[in-house]
């Protein structure tokens, strides 16, 4: 068997990966030295996940920020940008438009943003909860343990908090005011808290090399998340990475393989942000181990507001258009929508 194969078993055996292997497949770049990797995921996608493709309707409801994550569009810094806070009944309202798409999750996303406090919070997911029934997601940033109980308590079903590079050099480079630890006691909290948790990381940050990609892998299955989004760091102009050079497709590919191959079972979307760098992007995630879509619900008009990196806003299409095509997508690549 040759090294790569070897590799590629190991990574499927019990227990956490190799780290030197990790880095031996992250390193390939010839397209037929990874043609195996590719196969294996889908391979194995289809084996633990099937062919079904779920639907998360996300619905961004604040681009204010306190925080100055030195990468996002959305940070406090950035003066440029104009910032929105949609009312309840507007949020409520997104949430019936994912309803009435027949998408069963919706994602509730925003800003570190505390003028939305606990108590405003919980009421809102009863009111959601009560008027939709929708599964729940919260991706609202770092908040104590006693909030993330509450939303529980209130009705909110899942977790995404991304964990962004798994290496502590790199993750004080780009948060100036938060740290590592604090982040990854979040997850342990959500955790705890019987929430499904999401992490995930951005791909092609500068100084991250395979090494620190390899570690990202090993912290998502040693924290045995339920979901992990990984797309690619796209610079933004307002941002003090704006000259830094795009994350790349082939590396959130490889990085999407190789984390399905060490969690099988993981929900893993085919993230905006890769559409974004590449028209194909969602259909090459797909074949690479990714099983999850997510439409974007945001009313157009604070759509083109959320502003994390540049081009996520510029082909505003209705959700209702966007699966019409994906249904077309999927049917043409053997796979099913899960609504
Ligand atoms: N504020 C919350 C947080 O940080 O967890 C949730 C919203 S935040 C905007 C959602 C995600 O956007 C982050 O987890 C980060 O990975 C991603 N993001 C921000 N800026 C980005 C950029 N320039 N390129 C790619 N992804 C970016
Ligand atoms: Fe704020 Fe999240 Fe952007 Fe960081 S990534 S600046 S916490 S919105």
């Amino acid at each position: 068997m040759d090294k790569i194969s070897e590799g590629l078993k190991r990574l499927q055996e019990p227990g956490l990966p190799n780290r030197e292997d990790l880095i031996a497949l992250l390193s390939l770049e010839d397209e037929k030295e990874l043609e195996p990797l590719f196969l294996a995921a889908d391979a194995l996608r289809k084996e633990s996940v099937g062919n079904v493709v779920h639907l998360r309707g996300i619905v961004e409801f604040s681009n204010y920020c306190e925080r100055n994550c030195l990468y996002c569009g959305l940070r406090q810094a950035n003066r440029q940008l104009t910032r929105y806070r949609m009312t309840d009944r507007e949020i409520v309202d997104a949430a019936l438009a994912v309803k009435a798409a027949n998408v069963a999750t919706l994602v509730l996303q925003s800003g570190e943003d505390s003028f939305y406090d606990t108590e405003k919070l919980c009421r809102l997911i009863e009111k959601i909860k009560a008027e939709t029934g929708l599964i729940t997601t919260l991706s609202i940033g770092e908040r104590p343990r006693e909030d993330y109980q509450s939303f529980r308590d209130a009705g909110a079903d899942r977790y995404l908090l991304k964990h962004e590079t798994a290496v502590p050099s790199l993750y004080r480079r780009f948060h100036p005011d938060s740290r590592r630890e604090n982040r990854l006691q979040c997850l342990k909290w959500l955790k705890e808290l019987n929430y499904e948790t999401g992490t995930g990381c951005m791909v092609g940050l500068p100084g991250q090399d395979n090494a620190a990609l390899a570690e990202d892998i090993l912290l998502i299955k040693s924290l045995d998340s339920d979901m992990a989004g990984i797309g690619p760091f796209l610079p933004h102009p307002q941002t003090p990475l704006a000259a830094c050079p795009s994350g790349e497709v082939l590396p959130v590919l490889k990085m999407l393989a190789l984390v399905r191959l060490a969690c099988p079972t993981i929900n893993m979307p085919a993230t905006t942000a890769l559409t974004v760098l590449h028209p194909e992007g969602r259909r090459k995630a797909l074949a690479a181990g990714a099983n999850v879509v997510m439409p974007d619900f945001t009313p157009p008009v604070y759509r083109r507001l959320y502003d994390l990196y540049p081009g996520r806003t510029a082909d505003i299409e209705e959700p209702s258009a966007i699966l019409k095509k994906l249904e077309e997508e999927l049917n043409d690549c053997g796979r099913t929508l899960w609504k």
